[in-house]
């Protein structure tokens, strides 16, 4: 975990504002070259931990060093650190080229005039926005704004650029295309991403690795198929929106829960007891079918359509909701008739326990 000249490191960061502890002790470390998601609830501490690193809050305690540098005690500009924020507010009256040649034009010792032009036009170019240079950022689509809010960052040359939900003011489409050009981009540059989203499906999309933030700690810190096979926590599972949760405790082979013993196949040490199973490893079956391993009563209440996928909604006796996903394509879609009984089954060894 020791920070070197090729890495950003946190080594026990805490931030609070009056009561409320934003940051709780984070300590980790982003490689070079690398994209990282930033995954969390609301008020997780998300926004926070940017601040911290770019400089605008000073941790309580703590320390933040990148690319071998403590950049702690550092002025926001001097740490050579780029940002994109949701609400990037670009110079209205400049023209495209002009937003994004703006930093370096008014740097504290800007590049030769030929340099800027170079520069500018090849990010231009890089962000998809080549023939638009001359417009004014008032004729041009919040796609297209969005690509000039990250190309006026990176023409700047940061080595680490940090990304608070910069997706989230698009709508989803774009914002589809926008996760899979912004992935080629930084592979292009070869610079590190910090990127925050309130998105698991764009988390896990996108990050070479995860961060999930939890109370201003760091629940678990991955790769995506690892966090999304083997949560650290209940929590953790819960956040990824594709595991149900049920509460209960651990007694040897079997999880108790209100639905009685359930038998399980992997567990995770955690001080939080919980038995999760995923959304699309269930199988619905009649009311009335032999139960195999695990079979718990439900009566259907919605389904929600997701383009890719279904979901289909059951409740249990004790009022908790289950959730179902059916991948389109994976043969007929079910029917299901509203308040009808069922019966929800799973193999053990997909379900995992958590105590
Ligand atoms: P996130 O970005 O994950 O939603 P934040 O980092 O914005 O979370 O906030 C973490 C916690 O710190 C929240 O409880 C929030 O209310 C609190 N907080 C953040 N900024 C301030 C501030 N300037 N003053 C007081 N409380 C704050
Ligand atoms: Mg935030």
């Amino acid at each position: 975990m020791a920070e070197t000249i090729s890495n950003i490191s946190l080594a026990g960061v805490t931030k609070r504002y009056g009561d409320v502890t934003a940051l709780d002790g984070v300590s980790l470390v982003l490689e070079g070259n690398e994209y990282v998601s930033l995954l969390g609830p609301s008020g997780s501490g998300k926004t926070s931990l940017l601040r911290a690193i770019a400089g605008f809050e000073k941790p309580d305690s703590g320390r933040v060093t990148v690319f071998g540098r403590d950049v702690t005690h550092l002025a926001p500009h001097k740490r050579g650190i780029g940002f994109v924020f949701q609400n990037f507010a670009l110079f209205p009256h400049l023209t495209v080229y002009d937003n994004v040649a703006f930093g370096l034009a008014n740097a504290d010792t800007p590049p030769a005039a030929d340099e800027i032009r170079r520069r500018v036009t090849d990010m231009v170019r890089l962000v998809g926005l080549a023939g638009l240079e001359d417009r004014g950022v008032g004729q041009i689509s919040g796609g297209q704004r969005q690509r000039v809010a990250l190309a006026r960052t990176l023409v700047t040359e940061p080595r680490l650029i940090l990304l608070d939900e910069p997706l989230g003011a698009l709508d989803a489409n774009l914002r589809m295309r926008m996760r899979d050009e912004l992935r080629h981009i930084r592979e292009r540059l070869g610079v590190t991403f910090l990127h925050v989203t309130g998105s698991e499906t764009e988390a896990l999309a996108m990050g070479d690795r995860v961060v999930v933030l939890d109370h201003g700690r760091v629940a678990q810190f991955a790769a995506p198929d690892v966090i999304l096979n083997s949560p650290a926590n209940p929590n953790v599972a819960r956040f990824l929106n594709r595991y149900n949760v049920m509460s209960g405790a651990l007694r040897g082979e079997a999880f108790t829960t209100a639905y009685g013993d359930l038998p399980y196949g992997k567990r995770v040490e955690s001080s939080d007891a919980a038995y999760g199973i995923r959304y699309d490893r269930i199988s619905v079956l009649d009311e009335a079918a032999p139960a195999k391993g695990v079979g718990i009563p439900v009566t259907f209440v919605t389904s929600e359509y997701l383009g890719s996928a279904v979901m289909f909604f059951f409740e249990a006796a004790d009022g908790h909701l289950f959730e179902v996903e059916h991948h389109l394509g994976k043969g007929r879609m079910p029917e299901y008739r509203p308040r009808a009984r069922y019966q929800l089954q799973w193999r053990p060894e997909d379900a995992i326990v958590f105590g």
